[in-house]
């Protein structure tokens, strides 16, 4: 009888312990990201929304990673080893988006969220995975050949980069609803923070620091609030889209 109690306890503990996600503040460390024209720093921001989103999601009964708590500098290709070790049901990267000219700065504001894909759905998405890549330096992968062999290996798991597909929409629409802000769509470009991981992975620009009034926005803990619970209830549609299609508990 004690060897059965034993038993059902730990298959209760199993069914308890919920989906795993894995949380990814952009940056860290010396790498600071884009800034906001009053100093506002991405990597300061993306940890702050990153804990925020943790707290919603643990309160909902989920298990939480991040891949930095604090302010490090992360290789990207750590991060997605150490997400990968955890076997998560979804990895989400949090960035802010900025723009290189003035008039760009002036103009330029909005939401958008990613997937991996070998090509960029436009100039645009590209200059966003450059950006995004470019504290990789010659650290990353090697001749380009070998960076596409990646990608390539990656999207022939169609089912997974289908799965990246649904997260990155259901993130987009929570946060569109929620914030107002303007929608820039779901877009697809090579960011290595998303190659190789081995979960539905998908990566948001949650606004324009670098605009004056959406990054003036970004920095007031309200509106960070309202990012956080958007991004969290993107995160549950998209659970419970799995659910429904594997019969899995969610939140
Ligand atoms: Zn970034």
């Amino acid at each position: 009888m004690r060897g059965l109690a034993i038993v059902l306890c730990l298959t209760a503990a199993s069914a308890l312990a919920g989906p795993v996600v894995v949380l990814d503040p952009g940056h860290g460390g010396a790498q600071a990201g884009a800034n906001s024209p009053k100093g506002l720093q991405e990597k300061a921001l993306a940890l702050d929304l990153a804990m925020r989103v943790r707290a919603i999601l643990q309160g909902r009964g989920l298990t939480v990673h991040l891949t930095r708590s604090k302010d490090v500098e992360l290789d990207l290709k750590e991060r997605v080893k150490s997400a990968n070790a955890l076997k998560p049901d979804l990895f989400l990267s949090i960035h802010a988006n900025s723009m290189p000219t003035r008039r760009l700065r002036q103009n330029t504001s909005g939401i958008e969220t990613y997937f991996l894909s070998a090509s960029a759905s436009g100039e645009q998405a590209k200059k966003v995975a450059a950006r995004e890549n470019a504290e990789a330096g010659d650290a990353h992968a090697g001749p380009q050949s070998d960076t596409l062999a990646f990608i390539l290996a990656d999207l022939q798991r169609a089912e997974a980069h289908k799965d990246s597909s649904r997260l990155a929409y259901a993130v987009q629409e929570a946060l569109i609803a929620k914030t107002g802000a303007v929608d820039r769509g779901v877009q697809q470009a090579p960011f290595y923070v998303l190659m190789g991981l081995e979960a539905p992975a998908a990566l948001v620009e949650v606004g324009f620091i670098s605009h004056p009034d959406e990054g003036a926005k970004l920095g007031e803990p309200e509106h960070q609030a309202a990012v956080a619970q958007a991004i969290a209830d993107g995160v549950r549609v998209f659970l419970e889209q799995l659910e429904a299609r594997e019969g899995k508990p969610s939140p």
